[in-house]
């Protein structure tokens, strides 16, 4: 018996539910006819919000799908599979009904300081609790309704990631913006459901540290299930005109660390972690080394900037052998250079100095004077102050680039393809993985398969 049979009805498809990617061969999905392209309306009679629905529904050996084909024809399939047998297929995107945005006016909102003509998922101010699940954003609890802490209670979201900045309303009423504000209660409310939460504050200098942060980490210790706060200092660029610093100087960033060091070492002794954790700035800033890995824990917030150059540094020593070897084997004619951000750049330098101390592998921190402020990272890198930074470097010689420079497209955060990046600077241009492993087997790569030389 076949599996699905057509409907023949005709119903738009634009939000409609999930559209398939891609169906893997020979698995319960492609046995059943399901399609790339095709949208998944529902499972079992329920509507698709996103893949959570899909996952929380198609749980067992079998599920009942509505979906609709090219030109709006509604069909159903029955989908069966083996215990602990994937469904073989994936869809586009995770969340099918529209990625909720904030309803704040941050005064530190980034996304407001950027300049025009940026790729224009940068400008998504998205605060959707279902991509904090997914993925570890960000998200305020301003625009959470009782329906959806009553989902996340009932489908177990949890943990999510919570941009929290100040437990004082008022100073957060300064710093959100919020028009009805009550992401306080929202947050005693998840806790009480048993969602765990990860605690962001961005710091801004004047107005969230000192004695306000002391109250928003006694309040924030006071509950269970507040699994680690994370402390970054305030971004900002030169497109604006309200911000001039934030602690980059050694005496500001040496006070938070140091007005931070008593609770890291209450909480070790309470629960046995350092629970709240400085962005890795504030040690760059400070020139002092980072904390060691134990200090770290489980690394909790290290995609948030937490816990990046201490793990980046033990990689580097782990595998000193093996990055000597694999600059060793370069060819000796060849000028190699590795660009990374301006911030970043002194560590990597030393570090790898200590490895390679005949200098065969140069590192240039990159300044970012397209964005300006006190933005540092290599991940926020665009073609104008790529060309600039590497103009005196050879320019026969071959440069390695972090890819966190591009998205999955190999689009730059200027609009331009990464493809274009070695005519824009002139140089032979690849790029690495943005990790230890990333460089030796860029390393190895570059040993292997070094530029043709220039006659
Ligand atoms: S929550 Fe605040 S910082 Fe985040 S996007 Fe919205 S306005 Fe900007």
């Amino acid at each position: 018996m076949s599996a699905w049979g057509e409907y023949g009805r005709h119903i738009p498809l634009a939000g409609r539910g999930g559209v398939v990617a891609v169906v893997e061969p020979e698995t319960p999905a492609s046995r059943a006819g399901l399609q790339a392209q095709d949208v998944v309306v529902s499972a079992d009679g329920q509507q698709l919000r996103d893949v959570i629905d899909w996952q929380w529904v198609a749980d067992g050996s079998q599920v009942d799908v509505v979906l609709l084909r090219s030109g709006g024809a509604e069909a159903r399939l029955v989908l069966r599979r083996e215990p602990g047998e994937p469904w073989g297929f994936s869809f586009a995107e995770t969340v099918f009904d529209g990625v909720r945005t904030c309803r704040n006016r941050c005064a530190f909102c980034f996304m407001t300081q950027l300049p025009k003509g940026l790729r224009r998922a940068l400008y998504l101010r998205d605060d959707d609790y279902r991509l904090s699940f997914l993925q570890g954003n960000f998200i305020t609890l301003t625009n959470l309704s009782d329906d959806d802490v009553a989902r996340i209670s009932e489908q177990r979201l949890s943990p999510l990631y919570v941009s929290l900045h100040a437990t004082d309303p008022e100073v957060r009423q300064r710093l959100v913006c919020a028009r009805e504000d009550r992401a306080l209660d929202r947050f005693d409310e998840l806790l009480g459901a048993d969602i765990d939460l990860h605690v962001q504050i961005v710091l801004v200098p004047g107005v969230n540290d000192g004695p306000v942060l002391q109250e928003s980490l006694s309040w924030l210790a006071e509950r269970e299930g507040v699994l680690s706060v994370g402390i970054v200092p305030l971004g900002y660029t030169a497109h604006q005109q309200r911000f001039e610093g934030s602690f980059e100087s050694s005496t500001a960033a040496r006070e938070v660390i140091a007005a931070v060091a008593p609770w890291q070492e209450a909480m070790r002794v309470r629960d046995g972690c350092s629970w709240v954790y400085l962005a890795d700035e504030f040690y760059l800033n400070a020139g002092l080394e980072p904390p060691s890995a134990e200090d770290y824990d489980d690394f909790p917030q290290y995609a948030n900037g937490i816990g990046m150059v201490r793990d980046f540094m033990d990689a580097m020593r782990t595998s000193a052998l093996e990055l000597a070897t694999s600059i060793a084997d370069l060819p000796l004619h060849l000028s190699v250079t590795v660009g990374t951000g301006e911030l970043f750049a002194p560590v990597f330098a030393r570090e790898l100095l200590a490895i390679d101390p005949a200098r065969r592998v140069a590192v240039v921190g990159i300044r970012n004077d397209f964005f300006g402020g006190n933005v540092g990272v290599a991940g926020l890198l665009t073609t104008s102050d790529l060309t600039h930074g590497l103009a005196q470097t050879p320019e026969d010689g071959l440069v390695l680039l972090p890819d966190c420079i591009a998205n999955a497209d190999g689009v730059l955060l200027d609009d331009r393809l990464v493809a274009s990046l070695g005519t824009a600077v002139g140089r032979e241009v690849r790029l690495l993985s943005c990790d230890v492993g990333g460089l030796l087997s860029g390393l190895r790569d570059v040993a292997d398969n070094p530029p043709s030389r220039k006659e």
